[in-house]
């Protein structure tokens, strides 16, 4: 850092933290929703911006750390009209122009289907300097805030993140889901509420077994978590009885199942863990 004037107070970790300068913009993660899941990186930006542009899933205790800075809105949801994707890139360009220094704050990981990339295409096409801060995708974090690995030995070798709709809010067709059952068993979904039936029915023709386990997570990693344990042919009736709501993630696949004994929420709250093996091992899990 050049700076003489340090950047933070002396309780702040001490490294040598990048300087958001003036006319630049850093497109930011803010992880699935605790605060506490921000990065470092993240923080350091919204202390030095003058202005943060953010998304809806974005949680208000994050916004409350830059209280020197501008908070302008401009989220977009589920394919409803609203603040066009354009026009967003438009304005970070114009605020950098202006000379301020822009903190662009998107829910999840910036580069996971959050338009982070054509955001930052847009900005260094009109020669605005960027910095990319990645952040703990939903469709990871919010899981594990679920009890649920996203990888687990026993279960899976890959994994496989697709979303259930395309910019105009459509059923995405170009998804090739017969290949995508055959390849991955776990498959997370994001945005796949809209379409959950179309989705549930394609794996079931792909092959898919109809008890396969699913789980819903719906406002993952705040207060108003809650989550679905169902299975790919009674999701669609389970979500309807239910009442849950987006945001959601949608887990399909047998390390799902982990929750029965990962489900570290429920056992704060005092529930003991259901099975200690549900994979149905039959040997500690660590003996291999
Ligand atoms: N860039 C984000 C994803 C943006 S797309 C990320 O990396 O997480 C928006 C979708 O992400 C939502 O429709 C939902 O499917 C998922 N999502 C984001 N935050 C979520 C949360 N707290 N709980 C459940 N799903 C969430």
């Amino acid at each position: 850092m050049s700076d003489s004037k340090p950047l933070h107070d002396s309780n702040w970790p001490q490294h040598d933290w990048p300087v958001l300068e003036p006319g630049w913009v850093w497109l930011c993660g803010a992880g699935p929703g605790d605060p506490g899941l921000l990065t470092l990186h993240a923080l350091n930006a919204l202390r030095q911006a003058d202005v943060v542009i953010y998304d809806a899933l974005v949680q208000e205790t994050i916004l409350n750390w830059a209280p020197q800075a501008d908070h302008i809105y401009a989220g977009k949801r589920g394919g409803k009209p609203s603040a066009k994707q354009r026009d967003i890139s438009l304005r970070l360009v114009d605020l950098a122009k202006e000379g301020k220094r822009v903190l662009r704050l998107k829910g999840g990981d910036p580069f996971v289907f959050g338009r982070g990339g054509e955001e930052g295409q847009t900005l260094v096409q009109h020669g605005i300097p960027i910095r990319i801060i990645p952040g703990i995708s939903a469709g990871i974090g919010g899981l594990a805030y679920a009890g649920i690995p996203v990888t687990h030995r026993d279960v899976n070798q890959s994994v496989t993140f697709v979303t259930g709709h395309d910019q105009s809010g459509n059923a995405t067709d170009s998804l090739d889901w017969q290949a995508i059952s055959n390849g991955s068993q776990v498959i997370v979904i994001y945005m796949g509420m809209k379409h959950i039936a179309h989705i549930t029915a394609q794996l079931l023709e792909a092959g898919r077994p109809a008890s396969e386990p699913v789980a819903i997570v719906t406002n993952a990693t705040t207060p108003h978590q809650q989550v679905l344990e169902t299975t790919l042919d009674t999701c669609v009736r389970d979500i309807e009885k239910s009442g849950i709501e987006p945001p959601a993630i949608i887990c399909v696949g047998r390390a799902t199942s982990m929750r029965q004994v990962l489900d570290w929420q429920g056992q704060l709250k005092g529930e003991r863990p259901r099975n200690l093996d549900p994979l149905g091992r039959g040997r500690p899990a660590e003996s291999v």
